[in-house]
């Protein structure tokens, strides 16, 4: 069975990541990681559903025990992704998408360097700005620090393969199926092996 692909979603908060990350999942054959996270739960989130929500001490410990595919300090709260679930799902043929900073994408691409990082920006500065603050769900400080983190975010976009602009979320969810079609059409190790067969049946069965 061939295995699962593995995409990586970053971007600076308030692009539209997690907008497209649900749309994606709804519309085709893809698991949405679920990571832990040591910040409180925000008004109308589910444990288990967008996030598991841990102590610092359970985190600490997980991140002790090598539980951890990747994790960051991300505006003060740890977050990660667990480990066992993706190799499980990936195992099994399952495409799966992380939605991560940059820190935690850095670290995937050491260990999983077939992953496929995707970088998604916002139209504009400005219209990133207005996301964030529209969003309500942060304090002015908490939104500051937002603003001036997407562009310390940005300045990594050279080491994604793939940039997406989300104008508009049904266009970039688009553009992202897009990728995710295509990156299953890639001459792999596989594919190279299966030629090999090809040629030797093909020796075999040619009338001397
Ligand atoms: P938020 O608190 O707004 O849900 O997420 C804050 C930031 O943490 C976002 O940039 C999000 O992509 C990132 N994030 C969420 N889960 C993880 C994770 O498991 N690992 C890493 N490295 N970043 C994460």
């Amino acid at each position: 069975m061939d295995k699962g692909l593995l995409f990586v979603i970053s971007g600076p908060s308030g692009a539209g990541k997690g907008t497209i990350c649900k749309q994606l999942v709804k519309a085709i054959n893809i698991t949405m990681s679920v990571s832990e996270t040591t910040r409180a739960p925000r008004e109308g989130e589910i444990h288990g559903k967008n996030y598991f929500f841990v102590s610092k001490e359970a985190f600490q410990k997980k991140k002790k025990e090598n539980g951890y595919l990747e994790y960051a300090e991300v505006y003060g709260n740890f977050y990660g992704t667990p480990k066992e679930f993706i190799m499980e799902k990936i195992g099994s043929g399952h495409d799966v998408v992380l939605e991560i900073d940059f820190q935690g994408a850095l670290q995937v691409k050491e260990k999983f360097p077939d992953g496929i990082f995707i970088f998604i920006l916002p139209p504009s500065m400005k219209e990133l700005k207005k996301r964030i603050v529209n969003r309500g769900s942060e304090s002015e400080k908490s939104c500051k620090e937002r603003f001036n983190n997407a562009l310390k975010e940005i300045s990594y976009i050279d080491k994604y393969d793939y940039c997406v602009i989300n104008d508009e979320v049904t266009n970039a969810v688009r553009k992202v199926r897009t990728i995710i079609e295509a990156e299953h059409y890639k001459v792999t190790k596989e594919i190279y092996d299966q030629i090999q067969k090809y040629k030797e049946e093909l020796l075999c069965s040619t009338p001397q």
